[in-house]
């Protein structure tokens, strides 16, 4: 049409432009510029036709989109159980759908559900990019973390529109404090509820201690401001989450304000339900074989410069491993005998630092007969001794809690001490070991170390094997409680 129009047009005009060729081009120009404006002004009103025919179809595939996304969470919704009043907001540019949980009888561990979702929303509405189209629900999420307990979030999530791709981007989710629901209470885990005795509290204070000094750079400037540590209590801040626990410790030297912890190293000291179960793995105790029977050797009284070596040099020919109660001050005069205990893979333990009989001393005797002990071992081999043998095995709660520390026992005597005879104590043990007894001996006998070459052949033909006291009770010992065998254990009374 414009064509014809045009061609129409410039022929007539040449007729008219013979006079003057000046006015010819004039109109030339002039035709020129009409087509142009012809063509910008068809062209123009096709691209905005077209414009407006594409933004439609996108506003289309949005609004499908939309639609589709809704319904799934609806559906999501409703598989979830939870109980919500809907409420939905919609323009051209975003969706909101928000889900408050209704609360009738109170037991939701949010004390404003709705507030609190807007105020998400309005966060995650903030993350929309400029000009973007998006659908953004609030709502309440339920998880299970183990078959005991629940973790509740409040979030808002983001679905950003991709209109290239014509889909959601993945949800970006705005979330609230989780809240952690114990099922048989029904309520937020409580700490009285994950770490349930007072023996609890001091187990952890132990794996505290340690993981300060093994964090240490200095550890002989660090060792009495650990020792003299005030201990956690109740009233301590504890962080929890089903993967790990953060405690705020009281004020102390060490510099350390707060220690995270986790689950698999206080794994004893705690109600295991309420956690994440694969953060309970633990590969550093080795594991038993159900088919042996186990026994605890253990040697007290030394170390012995003339006698503990050759009961070592036994252990490592017959490939066993033993716990030793160190006294104190025997520590510090044979330091590398105490790290040649450890490193060949045996245990140490404290027997106390001069041998009284604890009961009868006051409070703080108690507590540097403890201290210098745990200082006198660590100094010699970096570790601090979980366990604590009394001395004539006497001990009260009152000894207990000041040492902080699980009492082992013992379940079967060999009487070297008494017998000093190495025919006796193997005629002894042969009569009355049993499996997953701890068995007294004492490192500082000639008599003991002749007759540990036997015991060891005899009872192992009798499909005995000899492990640490931390691998028999697989290190599920805890303070204030004394521990006579693997299976065989009570609360101080
Ligand atoms: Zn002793």
């Amino acid at each position: 049409m414009a064509e014809n129009q045009v061609i129409t047009r410039s022929s007539r005009h040449q007729k008219q432009n013979k006079q003057s060729p000046g006015n010819r081009y004039g109109k030339h120009i002039f035709t020129l510029i009409s087509i142009l404006v012809v063509l910008m002004v068809a062209g123009g009103a096709y691209f905005f036709y077209e414009s407006k025919k594409q933004e439609a179809q996108a506003q289309d595939r949005f609004e499908h989109g939309a639609t589709t996304l809704l319904s799934e969470i609806q559906e999501e919704r409703n598989q979830s159980g939870i109980a919500s009043q809907k409420s939905e907001k919609n323009s051209d540019q975003l969706k909101e759908v928000l889900y408050v949980p209704e609360n009738p009888d109170g037991k939701l561990p949010f004390e404003d559900s709705k507030k609190t979702l807007e105020e998400l929303m309005a966060k995650a509405k903030k993350k929309i990019k400029d000009g973007s189209k998006s659908v953004v629900v609030g709502k309440l999420d339920v998880k299970s973390v183990s078959d005991q307990l629940d973790v509740y979030t409040l979030v808002a999530e983001n679905y950003q529109w991709n209109g290239k791709a014509g889909d959601f981007d993945g949800a970006k989710t705005v979330s609230g404090d989780a809240q952690y629901i114990f099922h048989k209470t029904g309520q937020p885990v409580s700490v009285n509820e994950l770490i349930p005795e007072d023996a609890d509290l001091l187990g952890i204070q132990q794996v505290i201690q340690q993981k300060i000094l093994d964090q240490a750079k200095d550890k002989s400037a660090m060792i009495d401001k650990v020792l003299n540590m005030p201990r956690i209590s109740r009233d301590s801040k504890i962080q929890y989450t089903p993967e790990k626990l953060t405690i705020t410790l009281p004020d102390n030297e060490t510099g350390v304000k707060e220690m995270t912890l986790e689950y698999k190293d206080i794994a004893p000291y705690i109600n295991t339900a309420l956690v994440d179960q694969a953060t309970l793995k633990d590969d550093s105790v080795p594991a038993l074989d159900p088919n042996k029977k186990y026994v605890a050797l253990t040697f007290d009284d030394g170390p012995n410069p003339a006698t503990t070596p050759k009961i070592l040099d036994i252990l490592k020919e017959k490939k066993a491993t033993a716990t030793f109660f160190l006294l104190g001050e025997n520590v510090a005069a044979n330091q590398d005998l105490v790290k040649r205990i450890v490193d060949e893979g045996n245990e140490v333990g404290s027997h106390s630092y001069s041998h009284p009989l604890l009961t009868t001393l006051s409070d703080e005797e108690v507590k540097a007969e403890v201290q210098k002990t745990d200082k006198a071992i660590f100094e010699a081999c970096g570790i601090l001794p979980q366990n604590l043998r009394a001395p004539y095995g006497a001990a009260d709660q009152r000894v207990a809690k000041i040492a902080g520390k699980p009492l082992i026992h013992w379940s079967v005597d060999s009487q070297d001490w008494e017998s000093k005879n190495a025919d006796a104590i193997n005629a002894r043990l042969k009569s009355t070991l049993y499996e997953g007894s701890i068995v007294l001996m004492h490192d500082i006998h000639e008599a003991t170390l002749q007759a540990l070459p036997q015991v060891i052949d005899t009872m192992r033909a009798e499909g005995y094997e000899f492990v640490s006291v931390d691998t028999m009770l697989q290190q599920s010992q805890k303070p204030l409680y004394t521990y006579f065998g693997a299976t065989d254990f009570r609360m101080i009374p």
